[in-house]
C-alpha cells in the first residue's frame, strides 16, 4: 500500500513514453521522496510512484520543504509541475524544475522497484512538459491522466538533437546538444554607429556532425561567459543563425551562432560521453611532407622543444611578437610551428614535453616544411582525447629520446634531414672541405654574431626565374639586361657575407634571400623600406636579430680570388637549432670515447 495521493504506477507511463512524438506528459505528477541528497550543483532524490522508482534531479528545492531537516526530508510527497525526462548512463532521470512540498505520506509497506534500464540511445531527450506551460490554476485541476485532452501540437526535432552539421538560417526550431571546444577571451571594442563601448567572446561548439562558431555580445557575456565552460556540454536552442565570417574563423561551417536574448542555454553534462571532445582531422607529421604549401591542416603532436617569445618589427615598424615550437610525433619527424601574437605570449613554457593539438595552421615550403598558426587557429595544450594521451604515453616511455628527423620536401627540393655527424668549423677547414674540383656539402652548427655589411640586398628583377640585378634608368624604371625588360618596381632580394662561429673557428658564409631571412627575421623588401623610412627598425634589425644557433647545410667550392685559389662558403638551408636533440647527440658523441 502507498499513500493514496501518489500517483500510482505514472513513472514507467512518462518514462516509456518520453521519446513518442506528439505524446502529452501527465502534469502535477504527485511522487514521494525515498532518498535525499545534495551536493552543491544539485539536489538529489529517488523518488518512487508506489510501484517504481527512478532518481530525480531539482533545480530548486520543492516549494515549502525544508531541506535542511534531513530527517524530514524522506517520505514526503512533492507535486511536480513541471520537469523533463533525461537519460543517463542507460537509466532516466527526471530533471525537476519546479514542484511543491504537499505534506507527509506513509513508507510504502514493498520496495518500489527500480526502473529498467533504458535503451542504448543517450541522444534522447524529451522536453515533455514544454508542450504545455503549466499556470497554478491550470495545475490545481489537472488530472493524472497520461493522455490531455488538447490537440497534439507537431513536433518537428521528435525530442532527437538537431546535428551541428545541419544548421542553416532555415533550420527552424532547433536544438544542439554540443560541447565548447574552445572560448575566447573576453574583447572590448567601441560601436562605429554608437560609440558606446561593447564587448564580445566567441567559442567553437562542438557535436559528433561537426563544429560551429558561435559569438555573444554585450549582455549575453555577462549571463553566460563564466558558464559556457571549455570541455562543458550544453543544450542550446533559439540563436539566430548567419552567414559565416570566414576572416575570423577557418572552421568548414558555412554558418555561425549568434547568441541572443531568446537563447537557452542548459548544462547537460550527462550527454557527455556522447559528444566528442574536439574534432579534428589530424596531419600525421610523416605525411606533411605530401602536402601542398599554403594548405591549411590541423596537427598533433609533443612540443619537443618550446622557444623563448621574441619581438619583431613589422613592415610598419609596429612590434609583434612570434614563438617557434617544435612539433614531434610517433613518425620520428619533427617540424617547426610559428606562434604568433597573442598566441605565442600565451604559450605556456611549462607545456615542453607536453602534448599540444593546433586546428589551422599554413603549410610553408620553407627549409623543408614549416607551419605557421593561423589568426583565427586553435593552440590546445593537453587535449582530452584520445590521440592526445597515446601520444603522451609514448613520448614519456621513450619517445622524447628518438632521434627525430626533418620533414623535408618529397620533391627534394629543399632538402633537409639531420645527418649523422656534425662539423665543426675547424674540421671544415682542416679536412680542405671545397678544395677538390667537385663542391663539397657539410653541416654544422654556428652563431652569426655580427653584420658588418650595409644594405645586404640587391635589386632584383621580378620575371620568372631572372633574380638578376636591375638597373635604374633615367625613367625611374629598372632594367634587366637579361630579359631585355623594364620593370616598374624591383624585388629587393639579400646577398650577405657574414662571419659564422663555433668554439673551433670562423668562417665567412654567403647567405642568399631565403637564407638571410631566417635569421633577420624579414624579407629584404622590408629590410629596404626600413633603410629609407624607419631608422630604428632598420638598426633594431642588423642588431637585433636572432643570436641563436643555427644548422647551416654549407656548400663550399673552390674560387679564385685575385689569383689566389680559397673556399668560398655558400649557405644552402639554414635552420634554428633545436637544443634538445644537438644536446643528446653531443652526449652519444661523448659516450663513445
Ligand atoms: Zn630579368
Amino acid at each position: 500500500m502507498s499513500d493514496p495521493q501518489i500517483s500510482y504506477g505514472v513513472l514507467s507511463n512518462i518514462i516509456g513514453h518520453s521519446n513518442d512524438s506528439g505524446w502529452l506528459a501527465p502534469r502535477g505528477v504527485v511522487l514521494q521522496i525515498l532518498k535525499y541528497k545534495r551536493d552543491e550543483k544539485n539536489i538529489r532524490f529517488l523518488l518512487h510512484d508506489g510501484k517504481n522508482s527512478a532518481p530525480g534531479f531539482c533545480t530548486e528545492a520543492p516549494e515549502g520543504l525544508d531541506l535542511s531537516d534531513l530527517e524530514n526530508v524522506p517520505n514526503s510527497l512533492i507535486r511536480i509541475q513541471n520537469y523533463s525526462v533525461r537519460p543517463m548512463k542507460g537509466k532516466y532521470y527526471l530533471l525537476i524544475r519546479t514542484s511543491e512540498y504537499i505534506g507527509k505520506g506513509e513508507f510504502p509497506s514493498e520496495a518500489p522497484t527500480a526502473l529498467p534500464v533504458a535503451s542504448n540511445s543517450t541522444e534522447i531527450f524529451s522536453f515533455v512538459n514544454d508542450q504545455h506551460k503549466l499556470t497554478k490554476k491550470e495545475d490545481q485541476t489537472a488530472s493524472n491522466d497520461s493522455r490531455h485532452p488538447q490537440s497534439h501540437p507537431q513536433k518537428k526535432s521528435n525530442g532527437i538533437f538537431t546535428e551541428i552539421s545541419a544548421l542553416t538560417p532555415f533550420t527552424t526550431k532547433w536544438r544542439i546538444c554540443a560541447r565548447v571546444e574552445y572560448r575566447s577571451d573576453i574583447r572590448t571594442f567601441r560601436s562605429k554607429t554608437s560609440g558606446n563601448d561593447g564587448s564580445l567572446f566567441n567559442i567553437t561548439l562542438v557535436d559528433k556532425s561537426g563544429e560551429i562558431r558561435a559569438t555573444g555580445f554585450n549582455e549575453i557575456v555577462e549571463t553566460y561567459y563564466n558558464m559556457l565552460e571549455p570541455g562543458s556540454v550544453f543544450v542550446i536552442s533559439g540563436a539566430r543563425i548567419n552567414s559565416a565570417n570566414k576572416k575570423y574563423s577557418n572552421l568548414k561551417h558555412d554558418y555561425e551562432i549568434t547568441l541572443d536574448r531568446n537563447t537557452t542555454i542548459e548544462p547537460a553534462d550527462d550527454f557527455s560521453e556522447s559528444v566528442p571532445k574536439m574534432i579534428a582531422d589530424f596531419t600525421p607529421l610523416d605525411k606533411l611532407a605530401d602536402v601542398e604549401s599554403e594548405s591549411v591542416i590541423n596537427v598533433i603532436g609533443v612540443a619537443h622543444n618550446v622557444y623563448d617569445a621574441t619581438s619583431q618589427m613589422s613592415k610598419t615598424g609596429k612590434e609583434y611578437t612570434k614563438r617557434d615550437i617544435i612539433l614531434v610525433d610517433k613518425s620520428l619527424f619533427m617540424v617547426r610551428v610559428t606562434l604568433w601574437s597573442e598566441t605565442a605570449t600565451k604559450f605556456d613554457e611549462s607545456k615542453q614535453g607536453h602534448v599540444v593539438a593546433i586546428k589551422g595552421v599554413r603549410v610553408s615550403d620553407f627549409n623543408g616544411k614549416s607551419l605557421s598558426v593561423l589568426a583565427s587557429g586553435l593552440v590546445i595544450n593537453d587535449p582530452e582525447i584520445d590521440e592526445a594521451y597515446n601520444l603522451q604515453g609514448w613520448y614519456q616511455n621513450g619517445g622524447l629520446d628518438s632521434n627525430f628527423k626533418w620533414i623535408s620536401n618529397s620533391g627534394g627540393d629543399g632538402k633537409f634531414e639531420t645527418p649523422e655527424k656534425y662539423l665543426t668549423l675547424q674540421e671544415a677547414t682542416e679536412n680542405r672541405l671545397g678544395m677538390s674540383d667537385t663542391p663539397d656539402y657539410f653541416i654544422t652548427m654556428a652563431v652569426i654574431n655580427r653584420i658588418i655589411q650595409r644594405e645586404p640586398y640587391y635589386p632584383a628583377c621580378t620575371q620568372p626565374n631572372c633574380n638578376k640585378k636591375v638597373v635604374q634608368q633615367t625613367n625611374e624604371k629598372w632594367r634587366c639586361e637579361k630579359c631585355d625588360v623594364e620593370i616598374e618596381k624591383p624585388n629587393y632580394r639579400y646577398v650577405l657575407s657574414v662571419p659564422a662561429n663555433d668554439y673551433t673557428d670562423q668562417i665567412w658564409i654567403s647567405c642568399f634571400d631565403e637564407t638571410a631571412q631566417v635569421f633577420l627575421g624579414v624579407s629584404a623588401n622590408e629590410l629596404y623600406d626600413y633603410y629609407q623610412s624607419n631608422d630604428e627598425a632598420y638598426k633594431h634589425v642588423m642588431e637585433d636579430y636572432n643570436h641563436n644557433e643555427y644548422i647551416f647545410k654549407i656548400k663550399a667550392r673552390k674560387e679564385f680570388f685575385n689569383n689566389v685559389e680559397r673556399v668560398r662558403y655558400q649557405v644552402v638551408n639554414i635552420h634554428p637549432a633545436d637544443f634538445i636533440t644537438e644536446s643528446r647527440k653531443l652526449l652519444d658523441d661523448i659516450q663513445q670515447y
